[in-house]
């Protein structure tokens, strides 16, 4: 079987070559890995003849037209080596007779341990503290933080991350609030209060995200909701960057509803995030003007990416690749009756 994976870094190919070469030594199966930095649109979908699948990521589209050069290249599966699945369309998937899979829990807990650590950052401010020191500057002065104790946390969203972060938030001994259609036993077994979407936004005091980005709940977290929070909120997403009107964060940094914004994921990232643009002028406005905000911090869709996890993407990706080989259902495989597109 060979495999076109489509924006693969140097990190990919180490997991990927290092996972591969233990199933050929084991004897299962033998699969050719060919790598490509390049995104996967329609233009560069013809990289992958002569593939059996296409392996790709966040940022790679795959739309209707993709899918269609794809299938005529004689693509027949697709494998995210991610959770979400939102970038792939999904009816036209399965018009093309094209399969498709992604990995459902590569690592929670290290995409929950991120949002913890933006949230940790923006509070006692570490990322001016770090700039200062190197500059021998050693005033505090705009470095208050809060205590993290005895705050309200408001977790959106309470799948394997959203439960990976209560668990470390009740660690910092929060009150905990979480908003999820679909409650979770283990959540609640944590004394977590689910409320209404409403009464999370007036209440909490953090507020972090961790569900899929669905066309019903894209910015979800915009002027309206900004209008029920409390002063200084801090907002945390590493889930999808469309969960979060952009635009409007601006205002409510500006006006002081929101006390801190750290985003892992950004509503335009796919023109700049992944690559480095050290070198260039970014066009980007908005995220120009978030950028040059003290309290706005970004990382650039890096919260999965631990060993660990890595490891881990490999090898269900690999697992997946096997069972499509051998005609197996391995409960990986998206297909469009699955709502809940995480
Ligand atoms: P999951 O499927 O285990 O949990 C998602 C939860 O969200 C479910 O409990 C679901 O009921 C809930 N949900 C669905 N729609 C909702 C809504 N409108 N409001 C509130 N809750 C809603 O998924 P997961 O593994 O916890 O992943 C969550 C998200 O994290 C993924 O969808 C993905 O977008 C994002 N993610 C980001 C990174 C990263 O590196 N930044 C890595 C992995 C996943």
């Amino acid at each position: 079987m060979k495999i076109c994976l489509f924006s693969a870094k140097r990190y990919d190919r180490v997991s990927f070559d290092t996972r591969n070469h233990a199933l050929a030594s084991s004897g299962l199966k033998d699969i050719e890995l060919d790598y490509f930095d390049t995104s996967l649109d329609a233009k560069t979908a013809g990289l992958a003849q002569g593939s059996d699948a296409v392996c790709a990521f966040v940022n790679d589209d795959l739309g209707a037209s993709t899918l269609t050069e794809l299938a005529g290249f004689g693509v027949k599966a697709i494998l995210m080596r991610c959770a979400g699945f939102n970038n792939v369309d999904l009816d036209a998937a399965a018009r093309l007779g094209i399969t498709v899979y992604r990995v459902p829990a590569y690592s929670p807990e290290a995409v929950a341990e991120h949002a913890i650590a933006l949230m940790m950052t923006l509070n006692r401010r570490i990322h001016k503290a770090y700039q200062r020191t190197r500059d021998a500057n050693f005033s505090l002065e705009g470095l208050t933080g809060i205590n993290i104790f005895g705050k309200t946390a408001g977790v959106i969203g309470t799948g394997k991350i959203g439960l990976a972060a209560l668990r470390i938030l009740k660690g910092f001994g929060c009150r905990l609030l979480a908003y999820d259609p679909y409650p979770s036993d283990e959540a609640k077994a944590m004394g977590v209060d689910y409320v209404n979407l409403s009464t999370l936004l007036r209440e909490s005091t953090i507020i972090t995200l961790h569900c899929p980005l669905t066309p019903e709940n894209t910015y979800m977290i915009g002027r309206s909701a900004f209008s029920q929070m409390q002063k200084g909120t801090l907002l945390i997403n590493t889930s999808r960057g469309k969960l979060v009107d952009t635009q409007s964060c601006l205002e409510a940094l500006k006006n002081g509803t929101l006390g801190g914004l750290a985003l892992d994921v950004y509503e335009h990232e796919k023109s700049l995030f992944f690559e480095d643009l050290s070198a260039e002028v970014i066009q980007d406005d908005v995220f120009r003007r978030l950028s040059a905000c003290h309290n706005v911090i970004f990382t650039g869709h890096q919260a999965f990416l631990t060993e660990e996890a890595l490891q881990n993407i490999a090898d269900t990706t690999l697992a997946n690749a096997v069972a499509f080989c051998d005609s197996k259902e391995n409960g990986n495989e998206v297909t469009p009756q699955v709502v809940d597109n995480s």
